[in-house]
Order: structure tokens, then C-alpha cells, then sequence
């Protein structure tokens, strides 16, 4: 029988159990050990049945069963105990309230009294899922550790009907795709509400004037509130209800008002937010990866409507974004044809006051050599709005830098404004309670929240670092033989059939993790070029590995879906399968058992499209071994010993020749180093020189791959700068930038360097000499103090090309008053040879105005 309408009853907690609820609805607990115990000391079972979620587990206890409870004074004492901890932990100073206190003790400014996070996804909890893969997960980790230092964000994203999908197998391997509905009444999340108790509301404008409404939910995570809107409105149409059913799915249009909702609609929320509850406006804006980018045209659109052009409020919206771009890979950088933008920007649609279409357009335009007259770049549009830039490792900054070189013409990719900030992980969230128990009992509580207690890992006994990695693999063998039942019975297995899978994977074989996505840049199937070769490697007599590989593709990736069934094909092998599993569904709760199970995880890449890549970190902080071709964090982080690095064939073209080299570099790299090191074992049955590894990646990488240092970073390199310079762009100075660009926009084109000359230099110089350089430079109209002249100067390569610069400012030495036209001025200074070799030098005018972030910003330079 089919329910003609659903709802959900909520259940009612007796007074002294009351505090329940608020445990259950602050996603701390998610990260918080002692309240996740308390939930399932409840009932294990129940907790068990209600996939660790507390807010159904509760929903599964009958009023008389509560009542009970409710009579357990002991039960009840804990549950006092842990709303105590909860308080304090909302409450008190951190970090960042620590960091203010510095900076006033500096003299300068404070930090940002709020920043608005917006993310397409956000991976908090398997109980919540609204994140597909790496950027969900990494947006929530920055909201957890935000959250612990007392970083004041708030998380702005969408609320998708389906989530993700859930992934399982057919028969003969192919996926398959489930889209469970989720009820926003079961999850954990509120619905704003006006003071009348009314749902709050915002509506954004599509094609045609068409009004799109939302609800906003809110997700609270530990300090950090988390805002998403819902189009699942009474007040919309079928199609427009539909706008959040789910992640990155259907049609470009479909998704381009998932964006405008979360970029124009998501500025909106945050107004309703502060306006329902007081919370100060946000000072800076990050905008995670392209997809959030309309939130700097709403915000334009609302400084117009106070009086700025279209142009000061570009420089005010500028000088607050930051914007961090995610991926080299072309198809994942989000585009749209500008038909569909000029529809909804345009005349025709309501678009946004204040902005023309042609401005809009103007902003995602690809108008670099190589770029698409036809196509609006959501990520080109995202440099341009935000006057600071980074990718997520400093391999990644760099290809960011020569990818988008073409914005800022006339500059060399390393003077490209695209900084980087390395990626890291939540560690309450992904270091295993045993393994975290153990640091503790040896070294002490600071092991939870100081970064470099990692570095005293040595004063774990050997014997006991290896029990506990052996408990944790054992762990991860039951896990996998559970999920490995549940994937048969669906594929339409009976039980009967599936004695076999109790004798899948051994608690005491070398165990390989690999899950990710399955794009084909990450190569998923790389370790089947040669199936003999894995075979054996997987059947050798004394030093055999087993393999636990997960992942899903997105549903409209065919290709994606192929390579999963070539793996499943190979792993459902009588000859291998107990020694090789592909364990459908990969998402954060299989995460939390694979990664510390794991004693290597490989990745394999197409160097260099990882921009960084997190679950190496997740399982290095679980004693596990990266096993990695050097891109994204581990070309930065790899160190000759705390792992191992697959050598790359860059620069093959032939893509099935360059997999073939790099496939037998992954077996060798096995067969001779990883599986000796593992099986050599001491008198007393100690792999010592595999855990003289493990105690090096938990010193070296310990402190570095945490989340809490990400934030940090970004809070003292992208949040303070921008909200200074957001503090600093009042209205006349906004005015005062943009006619400055625009003046010098004007001018550019006849700017020249007209003379140089050095002197001072003998005729064979040495380290140590100093030489003059005067140069005569045309500036049209332009003031002296308009622009920076400086010498460039360097090693040059047998090209002449100067590479490794220096770069130093020439003073104003006044008017050229004997050249015969005005506008000419003189520059000087003096340079010292500071190293050896072939030197050379050029001299350049670059726009100078103190409210550029960077020499590059405008894109103008004019070289001698
Ligand atoms: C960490 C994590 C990812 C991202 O891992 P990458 O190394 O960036 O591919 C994806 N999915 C889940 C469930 C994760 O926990």
C-alpha cells in the first residue's frame, strides 16, 4: 500500500533527558567520541539498526521506553555530563579568540568578526549526505576544525532531496544507482523559522522572471552553523521544486539554478540569518571551487542598489572574496553556454539589478588565447570576482598558475595571483579511537590537539603500534566480509552460496587500500594493465597483499562504470577473490573503517590532475603507508621515507605506453620493497624497519596533513588580508580603485619603456659589483605615482629569457623635462650582482595603487 502523504512525528524526551536532543542535533557528536558513545551505550543494537544516527535511533524509542530512561539516574548523569562538555566546548576561547588577542596586543586590525564558507556539497556525516566525493568531505573538514579553533564561519551550500546516490552491483559488475529519498524532518537539521514561527524563505529569480522559493535549513556543526537551501517549496512548480533533488545531476540549465540558488539565494539566506538571529554579517566570502561563484554578482547587485557603480562595487565585492579553485582537470571546471546565462541575467529574465547581462558575461568570459568565445567559465568568473586566489597544494598552484596565465597577460606564471594553501584532514574524524587511545596513553592528552605531539610517536612501543595496526585490519577484514554478504545477496546471491566469504581476507596479509572516485584521470584500473602480474603478487607463497578497492563513478559516466566492471570482474575471480574486494557504496562511514585498516594506500593518478588529494592523509594518520605517484599533497610531502613514490612517465604522449610504464613501476615497486619491508620480521615477530615507516609518516606528516593547520593558513593568509582590504574599500576608496583602473586601462596601450641605461659596471663584473640603471619611460597622462618602474633582473638562459628574478623598485627622479613631449619621466636605482653566471636584466611599468592585492592584479605590465 502506498501512503498518500508522509510525515514525520518528532519524538518528545521526558525533561530529564531532554539535553538528548541538543546532542543529537549539533553535529559534534559526529566527531566527538565520549557523545557518540553515550548514543550507543543506549542500545547497541538499536544504534547498530539506525546506522549510527542518533536523531532515528531516538525516533526508534517508545514514550514508556523513554520514561525508563529517563528514571536511570546514572544515564542520566552522563547525559548532563556531555551537554556540560557541549557548553564548553560552544563557549569557551580558542585559537582564533587567542589570535585576536595577539593582534590587539600588535596593534592591528581584528580578525574578521564572521566568514561566509559556501560549498555545492558539504560531507560532515554519513547521516547527512549531501557530498559526492573529495570536495564535500574537504569542505567539511574546514567547518569541524574551524569549529574547534573558534573560527567564526558560516557554512552556506544546498539541501538535495537525494542526496548522492547510493551505489550497488548488478550481477555481472555494472552500478547501479539508488536515490533514497531523505525526509529533511529525520535528519539532523532545523528549519528557519520567522518570529511568528512561520518558515523563512528566499526566492531568487530565473528565466523569464520565473520566482524560485527555498526554504533554509540549518545544520549546526559544533560552533559553526551551516546554512542550505531547499527549493522543495509549496510555492514552486513541479521543475522548480526539483532544482535540489539532487548533486551535480541532469541538465546544464538544471544545473545552473542549483548555482544561482547557492550563490544569489545563498547571500540571501545569510542576510535572513543575521536578521532572525543577530549574527554580524560576514566580512569575507570564500567561495569553495566555482559552482558557489553568483554570490559576488547578489552582492554586487545589492552595493549598486546603494549608490556605487557597477564598477565600485566590483572593487568591493573583490576586496573581501577569496576564491579557491579545485581541479586542473577541464571537465571538472563548470561552463555554461552563453545563451543559458544571457536567459537569466538578460533583459528577458528579471536578471540582478544593477548588473547588466553584458557585465555578467564579461565576467566568465574565457578571454584568453585558446578559450571559448561560446562558453561562461564559473571558475575565470571566480577569479575575477575575488582579489585573492589559491589552489589546494603547491604543485596545484602551480599549474593553476600557468592553466589561468592567460588572465593576466604579459606576466610569467609565477607572477600569477594564485597562491596555494595544501589541503588537510578533520583528525577527531578520521584517526581511528584505537589508534588515537594509543598516542594518548604514551603521550599524553596534547596528542588530540597539538599538532606537534605527533613528532613524540617514537615513545610508542613497536609491540604495541603493531597490535593495534593488526586490530585495526582485522577490524576492516569484518567490515569487508559484512559488505561483501550485503553486495552478493543484492546481486542476487543466497545465502547459501556465500560460505566462501568468511574466508575472505586474512587479518595478517599486507592490505592495500585504493577508493576514490572514478574518473578517468585517477586511473582506477591501472593495476590491472598486467593481471598476470597482480596475480601473483596477490597468490605469492610467503609474501602475498590483498587489495580493498572502492568508489563510485557518476551516474552519467559511462566509461567511469566500465572500469568499475573490469575491476569487479577481475576481483569476483575464484583464484583471487579472497584476496581482492570491491566493496560498493564508498562514502564516509566505509571511509572511517578502510582507511585505518589499511597498511599502504595507493593512488595513482595522471600526474598532475590530483590537485591534492586527502585520503592518503586520512590513512597516514592512522599508521598507514602512501604508496603514490608524486602529485597533489605527497609531491610536496613525500620524503624518501615515509612512504613510497610510483615514478611518473610525464611528458609521454602515448597514453597507453605512459600506463604500461607506470603500471610496472607500481608492480616493482611492490614486489621488491613494500612486501619484503612488511614480512621482515624480528625475533619477537616485529616488522621493525615497516614501523620505523609508520613512526616517520606520523612525525612527518602528523602535524602537516591536519585540517586544523589548513584553517590556520587560511585565516592568517586569505582571511585577515581580505578582510582588511574589505574594512579599507569605503565607497570613496572603491570609487577611487576603479577610476583608477579605469584611467589606467585607458593609457595602457601607450605606456612605453623608452631608454634604459646602466653604468657603473667594469667589463667583467663580479659577484658583489654594483651597477646604476636610469630609464626614460613614456606615461601618457599618467601620474609618476600611478605606476611602479622596476629593474627585473636574474639568471638568463641561453634564450635570454630571464628566469629566477629579483625584482626592484626604481624611485622617481623627476620629469624628462630636456625630451622634447611631456609625459616623460625619469627612474633610477642601483642593483647589486648577488650570484654568478650568465645575468640579465629588463626594466618594466606595472599600475601601482594601494588597493591592489598584487603586482599582477590588473593584468598590465610593459616590458623594455
Ligand atoms: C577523503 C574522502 C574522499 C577524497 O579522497 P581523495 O584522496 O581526495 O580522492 C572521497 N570520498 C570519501 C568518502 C572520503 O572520505
Amino acid at each position: 500500500m502506498r501512503a498518500i502523504r508522509r510525515f514525520t512525528v518528532r519524538t518528545v524526551l521526558p525533561e530529564p533527558l531532554a539535553a538528548l536532543a541538543e546532542l543529537a542535533s549539533n553535529l559534534r557528536w559526529s566527531w566527538h567520541r565520549p557523545t557518540l558513545e553515550l548514543f550507543a551505550s543506549l542500545s547497541p543494537a538499536r544504534w547498530e539498526a539506525a546506522r549510527r544516527d542518533p536523531v532515528a535511533m531516538l525516533g526508534s524509542f517508545s514514550p514508556e521506553e523513554l520514561l525508563t530512561l529517563a528514571e536511570d539516574e546514572q544515564f542520566v548523569a552522563r547525559v548532563d555530563e556531555a551537554a556540560r562538555d557541549l557548553h564548553a566546548y560552544l563557549t569557551q576561547d580558542r585559537w582564533y579568540q587567542s589570535l585576536d588577542a595577539e593582534l590587539a596586543a600588535e596593534n592591528r586590525e581584528p580578525a574578521p568578526r564572521s566568514i561566509a564558507y559556501f560549498s555545492p556539497e558539504f560531507g560532515i556525516t554519513a547521516v547527512l549526505p549531501q557530498y559526492s566525493g573529495g570536495l564535500g568531505i574537504l569542505a567539511g573538514d574546514h567547518l569541524k576544525s574551524a569549529s574547534d579553533l573558534g573560527v567564526p564561519i558560516v557554512g552556506v551550500g544546498l539541501l538535495y532531496q537525494f542526496g548522492y546516490f547510493e551505489q550497488s552491483l548488478t550481477r555481472d559488475g555494472w552500478q547501479r544507482e539508488d536515490y533514497p529519498v531523505l525526509d529533511p524532518d529525520e535528519l539532523p537539521i532545523s528549519l528557519l523559522r520567522e518570529a511568528d514561527g512561520s518558515p523563512a524563505e528566499v526566492t531568487v529569480t530565473l528565466a523569464g522572471g520565473r520566482p524560485l522559493v527555498a526554504h533554509v535549513w540549518k545544520a549546526q556543526v559544533g560552533r559553526v552553523p551551516l546554512l542550505l537551501l531547499d527549493s522543495d517549496h509549496e510555492a514552486n512548480d513541479e521543475p522548480a521544486r526539483a532544482v535540489t533533488d539532487r548533486l551535480y545531476g541532469g541538465t546544464p540549465e538544471h544545473r545552473l539554478h542549483q548555482e544561482i540558488l547557492l550563490g544569489v539565494g545563498g547571500v540571501r539566506a545569510l542576510r535572513l540569518w543575521s536578521r532572525l538571529t543577530g549574527a554580524p554579517q560576514p566580512e569575507v566570502y570564500h567561495t569553495n571551487e566555482g559552482h558557489a561563484g553568483f554570490l559576488g554578482l547578489e552582492r554586487i547587485s545589492e552595493l549598486t542598489g546603494t549608490g556605487l557603480t557597477f564598477e565600485e562595487a566590483l572593487e568591493t565585492v573583490r576586496a573581501a572574496t577569496v576564491f579557491t579553485t579545485h581541479t586542473p582537470v577541464p571537465a571538472g571546471i563548470d561552463r555554461f553556454a552563453r545563451e543559458l546565462i544571457m536567459s537569466h541575467f538578460g533583459p528577458e529574465g528579471a536578471g540582478l539589478p544593477g548588473l547588466s547581462v553584458d557585465q555578467v558575461l564579461a565576467l566568465g568570459a574565457e578571454t584568453y588565447p585558446g578559450g571559448d568565445p561560446a562558453v561562461f567559465n564559473m571558475a575565470v568568473m571566480g577569479l575575477r570576482l575575488a582579489q585573492r586566489a589559491n589552489g589546494v597544494s603547491q604543485l596545484h598552484g602551480a599549474v593553476s598558475r600557468e592553466m589561468f596565465e592567460g588572465l593576466w597577460p604579459g606576466f610569467d606564471a609565477p607572477e600569477i595571483p594564485i597562491t596555494s594553501i595544501t589541503n588537510g584532514v578533520h583528525a577527531p574524524t578520521w584517526v581511528d579511537s584505537r589508534m588515537i587511545e594509543l598516542a594518548e596513553r604514551h603521550i599524553g592528552p596534547q596528542i588530540r590537539t597539538e599538532a606537534k605531539a605527533w613528532e613524540e610517536i617514537a615513545k610508542v612501543p613497536a609491540d604495541e603500534l603493531w597490535a593495534t595496526r593488526r586490530q585495526l585490519r582485522s577490524a576492516l577484514v569484518t567490515e569487508a566480509r559484512r559488505r561483501m554478504r550485503g553486495s552478493w545477496l543484492k546481486r542476487g546471491a543466497s545465502n547459501a552460496e556465500l560460505g566462501w566469504i568468511d574466508g575472505i581476507l586474512d587479518p595478517d596479509v599486507l592490505t592495500i587500500g585504493f577508493a576514490r572516485r572514478v574518473p578517468s584521470y585517477k586511473r582506477l584500473t591501472l593495476m590491472l594493465r598486467d593481471p598476470e602480474r597482480l596475480r601473483d603478487l596477490l597468490l605469492h607463497p610467503d609474501r602475498p597483499v590483498q587489495l580493498v578497492i572502492a568508489g563510485k563513478s557518476h551516474p552519467a559516466d559511462e566509461t567511469g562504470k566500465r572500469l568499475i566492471q573490469q575491476m569487479v570482474r577481475f576481483a569476483d575471480e575464484a583464484g583471487v577473490r579472497h584476496r581482492i574486494v570491491f566493496l560498493p557504496n564508498y562514502d564516509i562511514a566505509m571511509a572511517q573503517a578502510l582507511y585505518p585498516g589499511c597498511d599502504v594506500w595507493l593512488n595513482n593518478p595522471l600526474r598532475p590532475f590530483e590537485a591534492c588529494g586527502t585520503s592518503g592523509m586520512k590513512s597516514a594518520l592512522n599508521g598507514g603507508l602512501n604508496l603514490s605517484v608524486l602529485d597533489g599533497w605527497w609531491d610536496e610531502w613525500f620524503d624518501g621515507e615515509n612512504g613510497w613514490a610510483i615514478p611518473t612517465a610525464d611528458g609521454v604522449e602515448d597514453a597507453n605506453y605512459r600506463d604500461d610504464l607506470e603500471a610496472a613501476g607500481l608492480y616493482d615497486l611492490l614486489e621488491n620493497e613494500v612486501a619484503p619491508r612488511f614480512y621482515e620480521r624480528d625475533t619477537d615477530g616485529l616488522p621493525q624497519r615497516w614501523l620505523s615507516m609508520v613512526r616517520h609518516t606520523f612525525a612527518s606528516l602528523g602535524p602537516k596533513v591536519l585540517a586544523s593547520r589548513m584553517v590556520a593558513d587560511y585565516v592568517r593568509q586569505l582571511y585577515l588580508p581580505a578582510a582588511t582590504a574589505g574594512r579599507a574599500i569605503t565607497p570613496d576608496r572603491a570609487r577611487d580603485l576603479a577610476a583608477f583602473k579605469g584611467r589606467v586601462r585607458l593609457a595602457w596601450p601607450d605606456v612605453r619603456v623608452e631608454h634604459v641605461d646602466s653604468s657603473g659596471l667594469s667589463d667583467s663584473p663580479q659577484v658583489g659589483d654594483a651597477m646604476s640603471v636610469r630609464a626614460v619611460v613614456y606615461l601618457d597622462g599618467l601620474n609618476p605615482s600611478d605606476v611602479e618602474v622596476q629593474v627585473v633582473h636574474g639568471r638568463v638562459s641561453p634564450q635570454d629569457l630571464i628566469t629566477d628574478f629579483v625584482v626592484q623598485d626604481l624611485r622617481w627622479a623627476g620629469a624628462a623635462d630636456n625630451e622634447p613631449a611631456e609625459g616623460r619621466h625619469v627612474f633610477e636605482g642601483h642593483l647589486k650582482l648577488r650570484r654568478t653566471g650568465p645575468f640579465g636584466y629588463t626594466v618594466r611599468v606595472l599600475p601601482r595603487h594601494e588597493g591592489l592585492a598584487a603586482p599582477a592584479e590588473l593584468g598590465l605590465v610593459t616590458n623594455a
